[in-house]
C-alpha cells in the first residue's frame, strides 16, 4: 500500500499521519479485537469526481460488527459517510482510493474478554489500484478450513479472523496458484481468501449461502441485482460441493479489493475453456462502469461523490 496520504481520522480528529501510532499494550494488537472495512472510492477523470461506492452499507456492516464484538461506536452510518468524504477531501485525493474504517479495543490491559474493555476508532484513505489479476486467476482448494460461526464469525470483519485467510492465501501462493478458496468445516464451498464466490451453471449463478460461513460480501450483493437486472441471471444462494468447482461453466471472485476476478482453473482443472468467460468478462465491464459512476441511475443509489461542484454525465 501506497502511504502518502497527509491526514487520518483518529478519536474523533482529523490528524496528521505521523501521528496515527498505536501503543505495544493496545488489546486489539494482542488479540486481533477489532473489525474493519475496506471501502473503494472510483476516480471519474470525465466528472472530475470521487465516488465512494456503497459507503453507507460498509459502515452498516461495520455498526453489525462492532455489536457482534461488542464495541460501541459512537457514529452511525450516515456520520461515518460524512467523516469519510471528509477525509479524501482534506488528502485531496483525486485518483483511485481505498479507505480502511478499524474500530479496536484500544484499552491497555491484560485479559480476553469482550466486555468492559474501552475502544477506539480510526480511518485511513490511501491511493489503491487493483488488489488481484483481473485476467484470470488459478485456484486452489485450501487445506485451512473456513472459521466457523460459532469459534470466529465470518460475518463479522473481525481482525483477527483474517490469520485465518492468510493461512490460506500464503498457502495457496507458495503452493503456485493466485488464490485459496476455503471449504467450511462440512467440506462445502465457502469463500476465498478476502473475496465471495460465484459459479455459472447451467445459465444461472450459484453462490454460498449465508450460514456456510461468508463474510456477506457488498459486492456481492452488488453482483447478484446487477446480474438479474441487468444480464438476466438468477443467482441461487445454496451450499456448494468442492466438486462442482471442476465443472462450472464459469467462475468469477469478488469483492471490494478484487473487483471482479474471474478464475480459470482451480485444483488444476481448467474452468469451461480455461480462459476468462464471457459472462464473467461482461459483469466485470459492467461493474466498473457502475463502480466508477458511468452509469446515472446506479450513481444516483450506489455512489457517493466526494468533491462537491460536479459536472453531471450519463
Ligand atoms: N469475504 C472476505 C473474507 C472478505 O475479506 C471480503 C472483503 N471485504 C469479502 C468476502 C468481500 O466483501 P466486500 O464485497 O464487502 O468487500
Amino acid at each position: 500500500m501506497n502511504v502518502n496520504s497527509k491526514e487520518l481520522f483518529m478519536d474523533g480528529k482529523f490528524v496528521p499521519q505521523e501521528q496515527g501510532v498505536i501503543s505495544v499494550r493496545t488489546h486489539a494488537f494482542a488479540y486481533g479485537t477489532g473489525c474493519f472495512e475496506g471501502i473503494r472510492g472510483y476516480w471519474n477523470e470525465e466528472q472530475q469526481q470521487v465516488y465512494l461506492f456503497r459507503a453507507r452499507e460498509h459502515y452498516e456492516r461495520l455498526l453489525n460488527s462492532c455489536k457482534i464484538l461488542q464495541i460501541a461506536l459512537p457514529y452511525t452510518a450516515d456520520e461515518l459517510v460524512e467523516i469519510s468524504i471528509e477525509l479524501v477531501r482534506r488528502n485531496g485525493q483525486k485518483q483511485d482510493v481505498y479507505l480502511r474504517p478499524v474500530a479496536y479495543k484500544s484499552q491497555m490491559i491484560l485479559g480476553v474478554n469482550l466486555h468492559g474493555v474501552s475502544d477506539s476508532f480510526l480511518i485511513t484513505s490511501e491511493p489503491q489500484g487493483n488488489y488481484v489479476d483481473l485476467g484470470g486467476m488459478r485456484c486452489g482448494v485450501s487445506s485451512w478450513r473456513r472459521i466457523d460461526d460459532n469459534a470466529m464469525p465470518a460475518r463479522a470483519k473481525i481482525c483477527g479472523a483474517y490469520v485465518n485467510s492468510a493461512f490460506a492465501k500464503s498457502e495457496a501462493m507458495q503452493n503456485g496458484y493466485d488464490e485459496a478458496i476455503m471449504l467450511t468445516n462440512e467440506g462445502h464451498v465457502s469463500e476465498g481468501s478476502a473475496e465471495n464466490i460465484f459459479l455459472l451453471m447451467n445459465g444461472a449463478f450459484i453462490t454460498p449461502s449465508p450460514s456456510e460461513n461468508i463474510l456477506l460480501g457488498i459486492t456481492r450483493d452488488t453482483v447478484m441485482k446487477l446480474a438479474q437486472r441487468e444480464m438476466g441471471y438468477q443467482t441461487y444462494e445454496r451450499q456448494i460441493d468442492r466438486t462442482e468447482l471442476y465443472v462450472a461453466d464459469e467462475i468469477f471472485l469478488c469483492g471490494t479489493g478484487a473487483q471482479i476476478a474471474p478464475v480459470v482453473e482451480v485444483d488444476h482443472r481448467a474452468i469451461g475453456t480455461g480462459k476468462v468467460g464471457p459472462v464473467g468478462k461482461k459483469l466485470q465491464d459492467l461493474y466498473f462502469d457502475v463502480v466508477r459512476g458511468r452509469r446515472a441511475d446506479y450513481r444516483e443509489q450506489w455512489c457517493t461523490p466526494v468533491y462537491t461542484s460536479v459536472a453531471q454525465h450519463s
